[in-house]
């Protein structure tokens, strides 16, 4: 089929997928205003390589039909392939005014932890699941579709084992299998872009044992497959632009997927009962998707940076030293993102099947960091910003004429510093800071991509705790 284009993609929406929002479910999802609104922001990934200075970035060939596919589709062969997927990531984001597209990304990290853990299926019990995801990839690829990655189950009781909870599909369960393919039912949670894409890539959210057997399940399968409702988070499609600069057109749909009796093709089964390498294929996927994170969150930083800045220049105060204090306090935070961002694909790890798969150690290490200050880089902002940022006037006041005069004379800044620029900064902060949007994204940072904790854990277990045991007892002359 070739690349798409955004209306491609949009008219692809209308095929029949059961979606509901706000209590409503949705014939056509292309025409409801605040689905709509996560529509158009996708489709941005649509357009994008129609700029000539970003073709190279985003397309390339694929390496088995020649034909060309957009690079998130790439994968990464060694460590200037992951900066590059890394400069990908970055600069769509920019083109989303800072906020992921989330077309490709997560469903391409779940390709590329499939890639991996299938070949090392395959190598130790005989099956073909990597064959399989080489024809899915290709027919992904080649017809250019978008993906999200359902890994997240509801979970239930979170100290019990999926075979041990009261209600058996508190995560995704495999209820009967059949010559030519399986039947499933459960629910995943959180899935972004579900509402949006035209795929949903399955795979496991824990480690398992034996006795999960049924519950250590990888697939794919298109959107509007019979069985399949998703339910989107609320969203308002009615912002706009002067008062809501950011989240009036760039937001991501989170969603439940629930899978009632789901039929999956053979072909399209990636892992069935292999419950050893579910808690590997589970956390590859993580390393992939905070390697992801950690890129698409720095062009985010960067406007917390150009708004402190511009306000504090606007408000006449930028020479202050604790303001600029706050502002060196972002630079810190958004380079030091960066380095761990560069670093984890500079340090990866080369695969026995080829594939450079980022530094678990950084990805974490990066992610956590950025999740950990996130929280106090917004206070940073707020700091700097003033209470003009929640209390002052709308488009509205500002249209009024009524009201523009007063408006315009007294909330002006330094000399030539008008109003209504000042009021478009601290709206836009309002938006990153304050609103029901921001706080979203306060609760999106610390969980999207895993919770702290998930980063600690794995911080510990990839760290050479045990070779600075061996230098302390070496200092100390100790043998035991
Ligand atoms: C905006 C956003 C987007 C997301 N996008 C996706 C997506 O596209 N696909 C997807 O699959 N998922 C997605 N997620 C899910 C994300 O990975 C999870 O939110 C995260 O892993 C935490 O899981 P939870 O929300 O179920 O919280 P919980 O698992 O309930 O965790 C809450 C707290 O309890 C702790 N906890 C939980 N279980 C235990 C335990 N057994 N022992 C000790 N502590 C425990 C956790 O560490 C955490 O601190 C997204 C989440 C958000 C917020």
């Amino acid at each position: 089929m070739g690349l798409r284009d955004a209306k491609q993609y949009i008219e692809s929406l209308r095929d029949g997928r059961e979606v509901y929002i706000h209590g409503e479910r949705v014939d056509d999802i292309t025409k409801h205003p605040s689905i709509r609104k996560a529509i158009n922001h996708g489709a941005i990934d649509y357009e994008l390589d129609k700029k000539p200075e970003l073709r190279d970035l985003l397309v390339t060939h694929s390496p088995t039909t020649g034909n060309e596919i957009r690079r998130y589709f790439e994968l990464p062969h060694s460590p200037e392939d992951l900066l590059r997927r890394q400069k990908l990531i970055e600069t769509t984001t920019q083109h989303g005014s800072a906020i992921i597209l989330f077309m490709k990304e997560i469903g391409t990290d779940a390709l590329n932890a499939l890639n991996m853990m299938t070949y090392l299926m395959d190598k130790k019990n005989g099956t073909n699941y990597s064959e399989r995801v080489a024809k899915y990839r290709e027919y992904v690829e080649e017809n250019d579709l978008s993906m999200s990655g359902a890994v997240t189950d509801v979970k239930g009781d979170r100290s019990l084992r999926p075979s041990e909870q009261e209600m058996p599909y508190y995560y995704l369960k495999v209820v009967e299998r059949r010559n030519d393919g399986i039947v499933v039912r459960g629910c995943k949670v959180h899935t972004t872009s579900a509402p949006i894409t035209n795929e949903l890539i399955v795979i496991p959210t824990r480690a398992m044992t034996e006795a999960d057997n049924d519950y250590c399940i990888s697939f794919a399968i298109p959107v509007n497959t019979k069985g399949i409702t998703i339910i989107s988070r609320p969203e308002r499609g009615d912002l706009n632009w002067f008062d809501y600069p950011v989240s009036s057109g760039h937001v991501t749909l989170e969603a439940m997927t629930i899978f009632e009796d789901v039929f999956v093709p053979k072909e399209r089964i990636f892992m069935d009962g292999e419950w050893e390498f579910c808690g590997a294929l589970a956390n590859c996927f993580a390393t992939w998707h905070r390697f992801t994170g950690i890129s698409y969150k720095t062009p985010f930083a960067d406007v917390l940076i150009g708004a402190a800045q511009l306000i504090a220049d606007y408000n006449g105060v930028l020479g202050v030293s604790h303001l600029r204090d706050r502002i060196t306090d972002l630079v810190i935070y958004v380079e030091t993102i960066k380095t761990f961002g560069k670093t984890a694909a500079l340090g990866c790890i080369m695969t026995e099947n080829g594939i450079a798969y980022p530094n678990p150690l950084y990805c974490n290490i990066g992610k956590y960091f950025f999740a950990n200050n996130y929280h106090a880089s917004i206070k940073a902002l707020q700091e700097v910003a003033g209470g003009l940022v929640i209390t002052g006037p709308t488009e509205a006041d500002y249209k009024n004429p009524a009201t523009r005069e007063f408006i315009e004379r007294y909330l002006g800044g330094r000399k030539g510093a008008s109003a209504v620029n000042r009021l478009k900064v601290m709206k836009l902060i309002r938006d990153l800071t304050a609103t029901e949007f921001a706080g979203e994204w306060f609760v999106g940072t610390v969980h999207g991509e895993g919770s702290l904790q998930a980063q600690r854990l794995s911080i510990y277990r990839d760290y050479d705790v045990k070779n600075c045991v061996n230098y302390v007892k070496d200092l100390l002359k100790i043998e035991d």
